[in-house]
């Protein structure tokens, strides 16, 4: 089926969404992107995913071409063209067409492109069987050089750290920062659980400050938990009761074992799978 993808100012034809090479998003990675889920034909903390969007190309000084209200009328529009009701959302903002050289200057027009689609997500038996991760020997890109919290066409950082796990085969790998303190996985935040009570990095380990995160953050407290944003090392994962990862495409997935350190025995733990579901209930509801 062809897709109707919104380009610019107006949706086009799958086979007619063509971008410049000249494009700096293409040349030098120079631009933000989000992911954002569609539940039951509604677009899930669309304020949280436009106010990220514009917060991400503000750092770039990248002026997207529309008001907030605007690109979020014209993702409802592509969402309800492509008849999505259960799926994913990718909008990309690139510094568009310029010159060879790097000056983003040359460059008059931000593109915008959003993608509504189906969504690949992890297999089903991770759920309920947990995921093996890696500890990436990549570090977490230096927050003073590319911010973690800007969501950029940049993802080599993460790339590296991928192909680590790849390569070992793992689907996951966490990396850590300059100092040794977790960051993230290459696409999902972190978070464990010790002695009853939840611990995640703050988003100044170098994560990015995840929507999901957030979500479970706030549903976690609700549930009665304690969440506390620390710093932690590899010493607290490997010796972790229970471990779980947060992502747009993700949700929540179970952690069962880092660096061959088994965690609840190679087994999602309890309070994962509580939030687990409790998460469900909030997205699909
Ligand atoms: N970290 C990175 C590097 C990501 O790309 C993402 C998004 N896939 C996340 C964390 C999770 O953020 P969110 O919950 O907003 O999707």
């Amino acid at each position: 089926m062809s897709l109707k993808i919104w380009l610019g100012d107006k949706l086009v034809d799958q086979e007619n969404a063509m971008v410049s090479v000249f494009d700096h998003g293409l040349l030098y990675g120079d631009g933000v992107f989000e992911g954002t889920r569609v539940y039951n034909g509604k677009v899930f903390e669309i304020d949280a995913h436009v106010n990220r969007l514009y917060v991400s190309a503000k750092s770039l000084r990248l002026n997207i071409p529309m008001t907030r209200e605007q690109l979020k009328e014209a993702t409802v529009k592509t969402v309800e063209a492509n008849g999505i009701t259960d799926g994913y959302i990718r909008t990309i903002i690139t510094r568009g067409v310029g010159s060879l050289g790097l000056n983003p200057l040359s460059c008059k027009t931000p593109l915008v492109i959003i993608i509504a689609s189906t969504i690949q997500l992890y297999p089903k038996e991770l759920y309920q069987n947990g995921l093996k991760v890696i500890s990436a020997n990549t570090v977490r890109n230096h927050p003073l050089s590319l911010p973690p919290q800007v969501k950029s066409l940049n993802y080599l950082n993460n790339i590296f750290a991928k192909l680590e796990a790849l390569d070992r085969g793992m689907l996951e790998a966490i990396m850590y920062n300059h100092m040794g303190f977790v960051a993230e996985a290459t696409g999902d935040n972190v978070f464990i659980v010790k002695d009853g009570v939840i611990f995640t990095p703050p988003v100044s380990s170098g994560s990015l400050d995840g929507i999901t995160r957030q979500v479970v953050i706030k549903l976690a407290r609700e549930n009665g938990y304690e969440v506390i944003e620390k710093d932690l090392v590899k010493f607290d994962l490997h010796t972790a009761d229970e471990f779980f990862l947060t992502g747009t495409a993700a949700e929540v997935i179970p952690v069962v074992e880092i660096d061959a350190h088994l965690v609840n025995d190679g087994k999602p733990g309890p309070i994962t799978k509580q939030l687990m579901a409790a998460f469900d209930k909030y997205a699909r509801s």
